[in-house]
């Protein structure tokens, strides 16, 4: 495997490249989560890059920037073990360099859910991932649904502006008690382990009661909420809308997401699932 650390170095080695050409954006402390789109992306692709930037631009003022796990060495024999051609991995300079001016903003669906905490946090990603769209020039680009409405703002962003990339996307990888693995897992002290499974399990008690017949959202949410508080967990949002605007349901239809945020302790979680007629 080879690691890049240069924009420049990093067109060369696309242009030359097989294609389809693969990528798989992360900001590393990378977990199955991560693996399963860089297998993903190893069998659907004749290339494979993934990058490792931990963004500063989707990072609020307060928030872990400077906190967050690296941990580069594990993460590099990971990639090496499953193949990938190329380790991209540039520094803050490389990719915001003195000067820089421009960022995308995909409007209306980031105003809502995580965008309402985190203001900044979707221009900031789209900003890296359309740098890092047109630095590799991928084919196919590999995100998970973890991050359900990042997913929508990309393939809304790759619509808008006409980019030639087929973004793939993969279901979330759990642990075996249902915690949606995250880089962020590594700050939990074990008690907050256990608080932090409340929310997959509310997100179990919600797809129950869909299935045994309420559509009420709001009854929906208030369960979680209840699940949520028992654990001592503080909600930033619990939310029943609908999969692609983010529109909050009353009534629930066809289906909705069913998604949630949550600070245990210092640490915000999110966890989501789509809850559909069968
Ligand atoms: P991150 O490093 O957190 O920015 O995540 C990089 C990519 O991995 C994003 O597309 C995430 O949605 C995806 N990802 C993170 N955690 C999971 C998970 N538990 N299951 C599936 N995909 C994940």
């Amino acid at each position: 495997m080879r690691t890049i650390q240069t924009v420049k170095e990093m067109k060369a080695w696309s242009a030359q490249a097989r294609r389809p050409l693969g990528l798989v954006p992360t900001m590393g402390c990378l977990h199955e989560g991560h693996m399963s789109l860089v297998r993903k992306c190893r069998s659907a692709c004749r290339s494979s890059a993934v990058s490792v930037f931990v963004n500063p631009a989707q990072f609020g003022p307060s928030e872990d920037l400077n906190g967050y796990p690296r941990t580069l060495e594990s993460d590099r024999k990971k990639l090496e073990d499953a193949g990938v051609d190329v380790l991209f991995l540039p520094g803050p300079g490389e990719i915001y360099p003195p000067g820089y001016k421009t960022y995308v903003n995909v409007e209306d669906i980031t105003s809502r859910l995580c965008g309402k905490s985190r203001p900044q946090f979707f221009r900031g990603v789209a900003t890296v991932v359309l740098k890092l769209f047109n630095i590799a020039r991928p084919d196919l680009a590999f995100f998970g649904e973890k991050d359900w409405q990042q997913l929508e703002t990309l393939r809304t962003m790759a619509r808008d502006l006409d980019l030639d990339v087929t973004i793939e996307s993969l279901p979330i990888v759990r642990e075996a008690d249902g915690l949606a693995m995250s880089s962020r897992n590594v700050y939990l002290s074990p008690e907050q382990r256990e608080s932090a499974l409340s929310l997959s399990r509310s997100l179990s008690a919600a797809r129950e009661m869909f299935r045994q017949g309420e559509r009420s959202a709001e009854k929906i949410r208030a369960r979680i909420r209840e699940i949520v508080e028992k654990q001592s967990a503080r909600i930033d949002y619990v939310s029943v809308c609908d999969p692609r605007t983010f529109v909050e349901q009353e009534k629930i239809g066809e289906k909705a997401l069913v998604a949630l945020a949550v600070w245990v302790g210092t640490t915000r979680l999110i966890d989501n699932c789509l809850i559909e007629r069968t």
